[in-house]
């Protein structure tokens, strides 16, 4: 079967489990699809590294970067800047990979607009209150960047009926099969 290369947008509130999802996903899909790793100027957490989960660089290099029209899509999320690098995702797609962002919602809606062919997923919590619970949980952030990001959540849970597909985040398993089955559908 052939496959068809798609640049898909992976969205939903912090905490709400997008990375466990992607890890147990790129474990078990196919290598026709790569994760898009973007630029951020926010420090790294216990165990990030440079270059796989994010590309860490200074203030002054992300603006560096945004003068040269570098990124698809940037986004200033909970007081740091984080954008998608344009080269990488352009040339992936041409040679025939699919792309997969996991980008915050104004970087989304940015890019569901530039590229309308786009595929759209919106990953949502099964309550605000598990939500809240598992940002809290995962003890990465201090209390501010907690609220920033609940303040955030709000406002991205009103715009789950602009994507292609929402996923509940109820049973990993359950939305890590769902994402594949979106996967083989679209590319396939
Ligand atoms: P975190 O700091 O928790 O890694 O990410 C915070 C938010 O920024 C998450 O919702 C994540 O999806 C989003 N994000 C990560 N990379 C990008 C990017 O390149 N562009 C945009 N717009 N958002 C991003």
């Amino acid at each position: 079967m052939k496959n068809k290369a798609k640049l898909i947008i992976f969205t939903g509130p912090s905490g709400v489990g997008k990375g466990t999802i992607l890890a147990d996903f790129f474990k078990k899909v196919d290598n026709n699809i790569v994760y898009s790793v973007s630029n951020t100027t926010r420090k790294p957490r216990d165990g990030e590294i440079n270059g796989m989960h994010y590309f860490f660089i200074s203030k002054e290099e992300f603006e560096d970067l945004i003068e040269k029209d570098e990124f698809l899509e940037w986004a200033n999320y909970s007081g740091n800047y984080y954008g998608t690098n344009k080269k990488f995702v352009d040339e992936k797609i041409a040679s025939g990979k699919s792309v997969l962002l996991e980008i915050e919602l104004q970087g989304a809606l940015l890019v569901m607009k530039k590229r309308p062919d786009a595929i759209s997923i919106f990953i949502t919590p099964p309550t605000f209150e598990e939500l809240e619970k598992r940002l809290r949980g995962r003890h990465s952030e201090d209390e501010e960047s907690i609220l920033k990001r609940l303040d955030a959540s709000k406002e991205e849970l009103k715009n789950t009926n602009k994507f292609n597909y929402v996923i509940e985040n109820d049973v990993v398993q359950k939305a890590v099969d769902k994402l594949i089955e979106i996967y083989n559908k679209e590319t396939k």
